[in-house]
């Protein structure tokens, strides 16, 4: 574009009727006003706006629709949109627009338009939640391919309807955020709604050329510029550009470039992305306090979950937690010990499952027959180094494959050296992750995983990778049902805090809630459930484990052990189970140095990933639809039956008319999935199949 502007006297009324706009044309029309208005200054013209307006209407006459933008995105903010007063951050000439009897606007708060002409009604009738997406301005824009008529504005700025395209393609950069705020509608009633927004992700840099964009559209007359004095002027097909936007997308090329800022590469698959979590955060230090529990946190909110919440929970302010004693915050620098001659026979920086968690501090030589009494080996498993925590009662103390403690005990009185020095700080806190992504409901799932065990891939980093990829599941979906609240707390005493911090929203809105737990090995696909068995969670996990595993291991709530033991605690009572591939405790390696990066595997955490999968498409799609005819459709009619029976077709049409023989109104698509025994998604597809024909029709709300 030629950016040399010239000053020269010009009649900004010439600018305007010289606009190549025509009779019964849908105009969507961007401008900046200040050159025009500096124009009627220098020639000392009042600057009326609605000339502008009248001889734009003027043009496009009776049969045409004028469209100008008066975006806001105060309501992301949480600032209430209200119709009637909620000015456009678009130009002014929108602003006058809304001031107008003629003109209409659109419902939607953040992306509204001043609407006049033919399509006015239709256009401010769309309500979209989704801002760029379906039933949109953007859509409308783009299918009858409007005429965008750009006046004096850089289009490497504005071009919004490439986040449009961004949207109903489906870009890994981007995603749905939904916003909650008051809206006050034309008729001045309050209420609180919920509209969605594309954004970036944070963790993400994103570069984007929209001017190389531009220069694509002239270079293949899509778009073609005017120039009158200064004044630059940009025709362009908009649903002409939607092609040429989406190839661009797909060849990533110009529209969006996104390169994660920290460790990851795009091109890694989910389930190398879930191993390398594991992988990354297996040498950190975690207890259920301290520096490696931020550094944990750290590593996610930089590398992948860029709006995760980094909470201190403050101990000296919390002395207690319920029932419980907070627990100082633990760090440890060192610890080791040596013999006589100075040779390190343990070694807490080789592999930290050597100390005894939360060890007070000591230096003391003493013999080995006294040592001995400090040492925690296992008798059953003698090259394994287990993992023992002492959080409650101060003491000290090592661990060490029983192996080397037999060779030891050979030479009681042999002297060493043993060393920790660790802090135990009463002013620290208590670290713990949350992020909450919304849905347009304000009803939640609760997804919580602990990050309080130190070098141990199955317990407990299978559970924070696959909350972390879970997360990126749930942020890509377009339509989102539910809130998820994601939390990374320490065990017990975190879901504790948690609790007492959020208890009486927790016990509103969670309306399931899992715990992840041990789901990256290849073994077992196992739930904990809840104390009744009887909540949507445990409804959803017993069919998922069903249609998962020819053998599905379903534990009652007597053989809990992970945080199912606060969230389904009397007082408590949340709809939660623990998820897990192979059980805690039901595998050898659990709790020993043998948890490592050899037992959890992509494979094993690829199997995880798809059981929680499931369980969230299930909370999302599990609607209740009902049948719209009396008596059995007659299907034929809508082409819903197989014309050629092949292997399968006589399945398919079975489930067919199983399912129509129970949407009465009153069944989720679980319930009639369980009554088929057949799994959730193939009965779900049959459903939208049916729904798409209008046979049938949404009854839930
Ligand atoms: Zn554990």
């Amino acid at each position: 574009m030629n950016k040399k502007r010239q000053r020269e006297k010009i009649n900004y009324k010439d600018v305007i009727t010289s606009l190549e706009i025509n009779t019964g044309e849908t105009i969507f029309f961007t401008s900046n006003l200040t050159f025009l208005a500096y124009d009627a200054a220098i020639s000392k013209e009042e600057f009326d706006e609605n000339f502008i307006l009248d001889t734009l209407i003027e043009k496009i006459g009776p049969k045409g629709t004028l469209i100008l933008p008066v975006y806001n995105w105060d309501f992301c903010l949480g600032v209430p949109f209200d119709y009637k007063n909620t000015q456009s951050k678009t130009g002014h000439l929108g602003n006058q627009a809304l001031k107008r009897e003629d003109f209409k606007r659109t419902k939607n708060p953040i992306y509204s338009y001043a609407v006049w002409g033919k399509d006015k009604e239709y256009l401010c009738s769309l309500d979209p939640i989704i801002s760029l997406g379906k039933n949109t301005v953007f859509e409308y824009m783009h299918l009858n391919n409007v005429k965008n008529v750009v006046l004096d504005v850089d289009i490497s700025d504005h071009y919004t309807i490439c986040h449009y395209v961004e949207q109903i393609h489906g870009v890994p950069y981007r995603y749905n955020k939904y916003f909650k705020a008051d809206y006050i509608d034309e008729f001045g009633n309050i209420s609180r709604k919920t509209y969605s927004m594309s954004v970036r992700y944070l963790e993400l840099d994103v570069t984007s050329d929209t001017q190389i964009m531009y220069e694509e559209l002239l270079r293949q007359n899509i778009a073609y510029e005017r120039h009158i004095g200064h004044h630059i002027i940009s025709y362009i097909n908009m649903g002409d550009s939607v092609p040429i936007m989406e190839k661009d997308i797909l060849e990533n090329n110009a529209v969006g470039q996104a390169q994660y800022k920290g460790q990851f590469d795009k091109k890694l698959t989910s389930q190398e992305r879930l191993y390398k979590i594991v992988k990354d955060l297996f040498p950190i230090t975690r207890s259920l306090s301290g520096n490696g529990n931020r550094q944990t946190l750290n590593y996610l909110k930089e590398n992948y979950l860029g709006e995760l919440k980094i909470h201190e929970y403050s101990i000296a302010d919390n002395p207690s937690t319920f029932d419980w004693n907070t627990p100082y915050e633990w760090n440890i620098d060192e610890a080791y010990i040596e013999d006589e001659n100075g040779n390190k026979i343990i070694d807490f920086k080789n592999n930290n499952l050597h100390i005894l968690g939360y060890s007070e501090s000591v230096d003391v030589t003493i013999p080995f027959s006294e040592l001995d009494n400090y040492l925690y080996s296992l008798e059953d498993d003698i090259d394994a180094i287990p993992y023992t925590t002492s959080y409650y009662k101060t003491r000290w103390g090592f661990c060490l494959p029983h192996r080397l403690r037999e060779e030891l005990r050979k030479n009681p009185d042999k002297l060493y050296h043993a060393v920790i020095k660790s802090t135990h700080n009463k002013n620290g806190s208590i670290t713990y992750g949350e992020l909450i992504i919304n849905g347009y409901e304000d009803e939640e799932v609760l997804i919580s995983t602990y990050i309080c065990h130190p070098s141990m891939a199955n317990d407990n980093l299978s559970g924070v990778a696959m909350a972390a990829e879970i997360a990126k599941y749930i942020y890509a979906l377009l339509e989102r049902k539910y809130t998820y609240r994601i939390i990374f707390i320490p065990e017990t005493i975190g879901a504790l805090i948690y609790l007492k911090e959020n208890i009486n929203h927790l016990q509103k809105y969670v309306k399931a809630g899992f715990v992840l737990s041990c789901i990256g090995d290849e073994g077992d696909y196992s739930c904990v459930h809840s104390p009744y068995n009887n909540t949507l969670t445990d409804k959803v996990v017993t069919h998922v484990l069903k249609h998962i595993t020819d053998d599905p291991k379903e534990y009652s709530f007597l053989e809990r052990g992970s945080d199912e033991r606060q969230f389904c605690a009397p007082n408590v009572d949340l709809p939660v189970c623990t998820l897990s591939r192979t059980k805690f405790g039901k595998f050898n390696q659990y709790h020993t140095s043998n948890d490592n990066l050899d037992f959890v595997t992509a494979e094993g955490l690829k199997g995880g990933f798809e059981y929680v999968k499931k369980c969230i498409d299930i909370l999302e799609n599990n609607n209740i639809y009902k049948i719209k005819t009396v008596g059995e459709p007659q299907l034929g009619k809508y082409g819903l039956y197989p014309t050629i029976s092949q292997k399968g077709s006589a399945d398919y049409t079975r489930n067919l008319t199983n399912i129509i023989a129970y949407l009465n109104g009153k069944n989720t698509i679980l319930d009639i999935a369980e009554i088929l025994n057949v799994p959730f998604n193939e009965v779900m597809n049959i459903i939208y199949k049916l729904n798409n024909k209008k046979i049938i029709e949404l009854y839930n709300k």
